[in-house]
């Protein structure tokens, strides 16, 4: 523990730091295979309208289920695939699949289905010329509209440089929709959000968690602050990682329409998120 403090806890740390960094170079030449042996696949985060209860959208969440590790979460390899590179072609493979996914939603659920999908994509992706075109290619060869298509980006993607500025704009400027993700955690000016095509907000769940029962208003503020935002700018607001009916109640009180968290919904395999499509009644009061 830190309070033993010094050289003697240092000594012992060590080892394991050594170790963290042979398994971050082996784990990046283990992703590069996983996209071809299929040990990748996609779990589908339901996003709900908080006012009426019924399911709105859908996040697609990247998985991998290693041979021999098991499931190693996306918040331990997409850094590695970032640092390497990978997350280019591990980035293409979740577009192509997330669509597929949806067009197969559209034929099998008609109108129950949702109507749009929320990928995830990194700047890394964002930085590579062809980017444009593949989103473009991907969307007549899945037969989807770019309306279809939510790119969720960073505040830190935005203020990248000009090559992501002008890829986000011809990206819009197609029709494809853009969402803020993790919005508040990031060191940008909010001049950024006239500046850019943005069309979605998503708070990040740090701030909703300040929303307990009791919390005093300062807790509360950037939740508040973020709704308003949105409503000024006529983007759309999503509150994420929703845990609590109390939190909903008090998201939808600041003014959220779009929440998503394990309160209503975690991450569901395909076929799961398929079968609330089916489903006509509200999910969530
Ligand atoms: P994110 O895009 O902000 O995704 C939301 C994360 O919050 C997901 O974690 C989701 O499972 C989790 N979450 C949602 N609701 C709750 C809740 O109520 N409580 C808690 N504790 N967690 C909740 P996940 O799937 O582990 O993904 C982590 C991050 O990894 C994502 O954050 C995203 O930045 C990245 N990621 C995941 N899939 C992809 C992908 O396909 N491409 C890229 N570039 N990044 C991805
Ligand atoms: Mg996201
Ligand atoms: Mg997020
Ligand atoms: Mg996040």
């Amino acid at each position: 523990a830190a309070k033993e403090g010094g050289k003697a806890a240092w000594t012992r740390f060590e080892p394991r730091m050594r170790q963290d960094v042979v398994n971050h170079a082996r784990l990046g030449s283990e992703l590069h295979n996983a996209i071809i042996r299929h040990e990748l696949f996609l779990l589908y985060q339901p996003v709900f309208d908080i006012v009426t209860g019924r399911l709105h959208g859908a996040e697609a969440l990247v998985r991998w289920k290693h041979p021999t590790r098991g499931f190693v979460s996306p918040g331990d390899f997409i850094p590695v695939a970032e640092r390497s590179g990978l997350i280019v072609p591990l980035g293409s493979w979740v577009l192509r699949e997330a669509c597929e996914q949806l067009a197969r939603w559209h034929r099998d659920h008609g109108d129950g289905a949702i109507k749009a999908i929320n990928v995830n994509v990194a700047v890394r992706q964002l930085r590579e010329s062809g980017f444009v075109d593949e989103v473009a290619a991907v969307l007549s060869e899945t037969g989807l509209m770019p309306q279809n298509l939510v790119l969720e980006v960073t505040e830190s993607s935005v203020a990248d440089g000009r090559q992501v500025r002008e890829t986000l704009h011809a990206l819009h400027e197609m029709g494809v929709r853009l969402a803020l993700d993790d919005f508040g955690t990031g060191s940008s000016s909010l001049s950024l959000l006239r500046a850019f095509p943005v069309d979605v907000l998503k708070l990040d769940k740090s701030f909703v968690d300040g929303i307990t029962e009791g919390a005093d208003r300062g807790r509360l503020a950037v939740a508040a602050a973020v709704a308003q935002l949105a409503e000024y700018l006529q983007l759309s607001a999503v509150a994420e990682g929703i845990e609590s009916e109390s939190q909903l109640i008090r998201l939808r009180e600041m003014g959220y329409r779009l929440g998503q968290g394990f309160f209503m919904s975690k991450p569901l395999p395909a076929e799961e998120a398929g079968a609330l499509m089916a489903t006509p009644a509200p999910v969530v009061a």
